[in-house]
C-alpha cells in the first residue's frame, strides 16, 4: 500500500469499485473515463509504480492470464481487444500504480484516433 495512491485505495476497498475481475493478486474494474465501449483497468493489488518496478516474471505472466479471463468474461475475447500499458511520462502514464488497459467492444483504431 502506497500512501495517496488511488489504485491502492481501490485495491484495499477504501474506494469501492465494481470488480469485473478479482483474484489473489489482481483486480479489474471499469475505467472512469472510458475510451471504448469496454475499457477495463487490470491492476496488481500490490503497489508497483510502473512496469519498470516489476522484476517478477510470474506476476507479469499472471497479469496476461488475468487479461484473458477478463476479456472472456466481458464478452470481448472473440471479436478482439487492445491491451495497453503506459509507462512513465513519454508513455502517457498518469496513475503511478501499474495498470493494463483492456479496450474493446469496437474496432480499436491504431494509431488511436
Ligand atoms: P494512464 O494514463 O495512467 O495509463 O491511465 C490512467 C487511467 O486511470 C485513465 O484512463 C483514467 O481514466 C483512469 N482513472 C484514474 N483515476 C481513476 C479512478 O479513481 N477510478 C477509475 N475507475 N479510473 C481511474
Ligand atoms: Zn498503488
Amino acid at each position: 500500500m502506497s500512501d495517496n495512491c488511488i489504485f491502492c485505495k481501490i485495491a484495499s476497498r477504501q474506494i469501492p469499485v465494481d470488480r469485473v475481475y478479482d483474484d489473489e493478486e489482481f483486480i479489474g474494474f471499469h475505467d472512469m473515463n472510458p475510451q471504448a465501449p469496454v475499457h477495463v483497468l487490470l491492476i496488481p493489488k500490490r503497489h508497483y509504480a510502473t512496469l519498470m518496478d516489476i522484476a517478477d516474471e510470474r506476476l507479469l505472466g499472471r497479469a496476461m492470464r488475468a487479461i484473458q479471463q477478463t476479456a472472456i468474461s466481458l464478452g470481448i475475447a472473440d471479436e478482439g481487444f487492445r491491451t495497453v500499458l503506459n509507462t512513465r511520462d513519454n508513455g502517457g502514464q498518469t496513475v503511478y500504480h501499474v495498470h493494463w488497459h483492456v479496450l474493446g467492444g469496437r474496432f480499436m483504431q491504431w494509431p488511436p484516433g
